[in-house]
């Protein structure tokens, strides 16, 4: 059991079919870990995970759990996600990896948009900052990586214009952003429109809420 994912998860098979989209995915994750977006945090914990979605299914394939230090991830590095159910809090997957920590949160938009066929999930105090509250904002009260966090992305799909904007700020998990797209390219676009955007007008005397830093991915 890995300390950091908190659901249940089943591997239903050893062998993960054909990825692909690794080398796609390869390509993507390097600009992230160049941008720090993904890598490994001062207590050489990994963060960031990335995920393609499998054809017009509701499957995916995502990076594992602890796998955000790694430079290049090889097929054994990702799992397919087959099958979840956040009542249970429980994820079935193929593979040898452990599914990374944040695939309820993944399934969740794959679940709340069709056209969504990537997700990316990555860490910028800057960005954070400068989104939270602004933007589509998960509820500080939800901790990353839960059932609860599924639930609440849904809930931001129906009441928040997130599918537009393909982008929202997790409250409860300090750096925390996610993006998505219909592929990586667009979901790492995204993001870069984000980061290029002026910085909102000065409000002097807004205490931004550190939440507490937990070590996950
Ligand atoms: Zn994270």
């Amino acid at each position: 059991m890995s300390e950091y994912v908190k659901f249940t998860y089943q591997c239903v098979h050893r062998e993960v079919a054909a990825f692909d989209r690794l080398a796609e995915l390869n390509e993507c994750r390097r600009k992230l870990c160049q941008l720090h977006f993904v890598g490994m945090d001062s207590n050489g914990i990994g963060f960031g995970n990335l995920s393609v979605r499998d054809g017009a299914t509701g499957n995916f394939y995502i990076t594992g759990s602890a796998t955000g230090a790694l430079a290049e991830l090889t097929a054994a590095d990702c799992v397919r996600v087959v099958a979840y159910d956040f009542e249970q809090n429980w994820v079935g997957y193929e593979g040898s990896a452990v599914p990374s920590s944040e695939s309820m949160t993944h399934a969740a938009i794959y679940k709340s948009e069709p056209t969504a066929c990537a997700v990316i999930h990555c860490h910028d105090s800057v960005l954070w900052r400068m989104l939270l509250d602004r933007g589509p904002t998960s509820s500080k009260a939800v901790p990353h990586g839960t059932p609860e966090m599924a639930y609440e992305i849904i809930r931001l799909f129906a009441v928040s214009d997130v599918r537009s904007r393909q982008i929202f700020v997790m409250a409860g998990h300090e750096d925390g952003i996610v993006v998505f797209g219909r592929n990586l390219e667009e979901a790492f676009g995204v993001l870069m429109r984000a980061r290029d955007l002026p910085p909102p007008p000065c409000d002097a005397g807004r205490q931004y809420a550190r939440a507490p830093r937990q070590p996950a991915e």
